[in-house]
């Protein structure tokens, strides 16, 4: 998700007449009191425009153009490695693996952020917490955000990763090694690229490239995300692919984290049903 957002816009002309500085609170009465489809906004869409500090905005740009430089010589020289042991075979487990992990990855994050934490928390509250519930109440938001703004939070994390993987290549020949590296890899990019598929399944006429992914399963498919957005608004976490969400879903991985956090004493901080009722 993109990071914090502030002030409002017109899209395509029209405004929705919402108080300058919102508050998630104020977000959802907003929505309750003009529902956005009687309002002269496209359902889905708040109006408003993201801002960040100049600071984290320097860093989604900064680490946006490095992560490419660093997954180039990753996977390379870990598909070198493999080749020179004769290990290459391992990369056909390599990238099923990648993307399963990051669809696990990606849940865990997206339930952490629904469930936990608040819009006021520190480092994590804005940067995280307030994009996710902020998309539950304007799902389509996500369509008018840049590449660098929803892939900037991810690459922070994960070129500090990349930069490691990098440096394990380099001091060890071990073919383990370059197995982890090149899993890592790739499941850093399904991870950066988790949005990107998050954005396409919220738009309403994606391109043929697109739909034909989509409809592969490939990445995340629009109706399997509608679920997420649909009472109870406790499922379908996992927005990569979605792979994982069936198995997930019948064990009840996260009830079952939840219960298992709660007997700990940590108790869900977001309890309010989200406005997901506007059009995802
Ligand atoms: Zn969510
Ligand atoms: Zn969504």
């Amino acid at each position: 998700m993109s990071a914090v957002i502030q002030d409002r816009i017109g899209l395509e002309g029209a405004l929705i007449s919402l108080p300058p500085q919102i508050e998630t609170d104020q977000l959802e009465d907003a929505v309750v009191l003009a529902p956005l489809g009687s309002a002269r906004l496209p359902p889905g869409y708040s109006g408003i425009t993201e801002h960040t500090t100049p600071a984290h905005a320097f860093l989604e740009h900064a680490t946006s153009i490095l992560f490419p430089v660093l997954f180039v010589p990753n996977v390379y020289f870990s598909f070198d490695r493999l080749y020179e042991l004769e290990l290459l075979w391992l990369t056909g487990l390599a990238i099923p693996l990648a993307l399963v992990l990051a669809d696990f990855i990606g849940g865990l994050v997206h339930w952490g952020a629904d469930t936990y934490f608040s819009e006021d928390t520190p480092v994590v509250g804005p940067a995280l917490i307030k994009p996710f519930r902020q998309h539950h109440i304007f799902p389509r938001d996500i369509c008018t955000h840049t590449l660098v703004s929803i892939v900037g939070n991810v690459c922070i994390l994960a070129v500090p990763v990349l930069a490691l993987c990098l440096y394990l290549l380099w001091v060890s020949p071990h073919g383990l090694i370059a197995f982890a590296v090149l899993c890592t890899t790739l499941m850093a990019a399904a991870t950066v690229a988790t949005n990107v598929f998050h954005k396409w399944a919220h738009q309403e006429k994606p391109s043929p490239g697109v739909r034909w992914l989509q409809r592969m399963r490939l990445v995340l498919e629009p109706g399997h995300h509608h679920v997420h957005h649909t009472a109870p608004f406790k499922m379908h976490y996992c927005i990569t692919n979605g792979w994982l969400n069936p198995l997930l879903n019948k064990i009840g991985f996260f009830r079952r984290l939840e219960s298992t956090l709660h007997s700990l004493g940590i108790k869900p901080t977001n309890t309010k049903k989200t406005c997901d009722s506007v059009r995802m």
